[in-house]
């Protein structure tokens, strides 16, 4: 059976690994199918692409869109996208556009807490001029001493409530979708298990991002436990939505779950594949 991963990130977001070395590392660990979802960004994809050519691996066009809804950030994963389309492209650069203004936010917010500095040494972490993203700031904050490890920073410093967390809007669920589908892609919901949503509103929000034309959600993600699996296994049933599988791999020593590395989809589910 084919070994799907369709959610990555390479240096063109907030990866370790270059998309050509992300690649390679992909085929080595024996996986068929790579889907490059860099959050808000395209521009890795033709690198990614010539080195799948040389190799047994097929790439999938990918990305991973920052979304607001109601009070929450969303991701929704865009793949198999037609990365030439200028609605999904002027989509992402308005989003994009967003991340510089509230990394100086950041920065300033974690000044105001005693650190000082942040949003520049943030920057010594950033691989694309074009994407500054709170894992840079997670990066400066260990490396700087601040907290120890990377698994900690987020959890005391870069969530809602801490010092390095502002508001910001990204893009509307549906606008996204909408965007999806013009590049001719398929629309899943990332890790659901890991929005801070009440199970109604979660429920809501499935019910929502299906309504709004959404295509699956990632049911096999590490976000999720044993128990979330099996959950989201029977929200896709019931909604009628195919189910993803992806190690959302940002790099050597920050995963715990290497590329390829999932189990098999629950039984009973549409594979996002199916049809491909
Ligand atoms: P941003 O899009 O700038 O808000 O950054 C979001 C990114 O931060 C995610 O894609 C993850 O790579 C990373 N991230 C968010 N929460 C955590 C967490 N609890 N632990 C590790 N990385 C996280
Ligand atoms: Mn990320
Ligand atoms: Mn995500
Ligand atoms: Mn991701």
């Amino acid at each position: 059976m084919a070994r799907y991963d369709l959610h990555a990130h390479s240096t063109h977001s907030d990866g370790l690994l270059t998309p050509a070395a992300l690649v390679r590392r992909a085929a080595v660990r024996g996986v068929d199918v790579l889907a490059l979802t860099d959050h808000d960004e395209l521009s890795g994809l033709s690198e990614a692409r010539a080195e799948a050519e040389a190799s047994r691996l097929t790439l999938v066009a990918g990305t991973e869109l920052s979304v607001t809804w109601r009070d929450i950030t969303l991701h929704v994963l865009g793949l198999r996208i037609d990365a030439d389309c200028p609605s999904l492209r002027d989509g992402l650069a308005k989003i994009r556009a967003g991340r510089a203004d509230r990394a100086r936010r950041i920065g300033a917010s974690l000044a105001d807490a005693g650190i000082p500095d942040a949003y520049e040494g943030a920057l010594q972490f950033v691989t694309s001029e074009r994407l500054i993203s709170r894992t840079h700031f997670a990066r400066f904050l260990v490396e700087a001493g601040h907290v120890r490890e990377m698994r900690d920073v987020f959890r005391r410093y870069l969530v809602r409530g801490k010092p390095g967390h502002v508001d910001h809007r990204w893009a509307e669920l549906a606008e996204a979708i909408d965007w999806i589908h013009a590049a001719g892609g398929q629309a899943v919901l990332a890790h659901p298990g890991r929005y801070k949503a009440s199970p109604a509103a979660l429920r809501e929000l499935l019910a929502e991002f299906r309504d709004a034309g959404g295509d699956g959600i990632e049911v096999l993600s590490p976000s999720h436990t044993a128990a979330q699996v099996t959950d989201f296994a029977c929200h896709a049933r019931r909604l009628g939505l195919a189910a993803s599988s992806g190690s959302d791999y940002h790099g050597p020593g920050e995963s715990y779950v290497d590329l390829g590395d999932m189990p098999p989809l629950p039984c009973g589910v549409t594979p996002v594949w199916q049809d491909w």
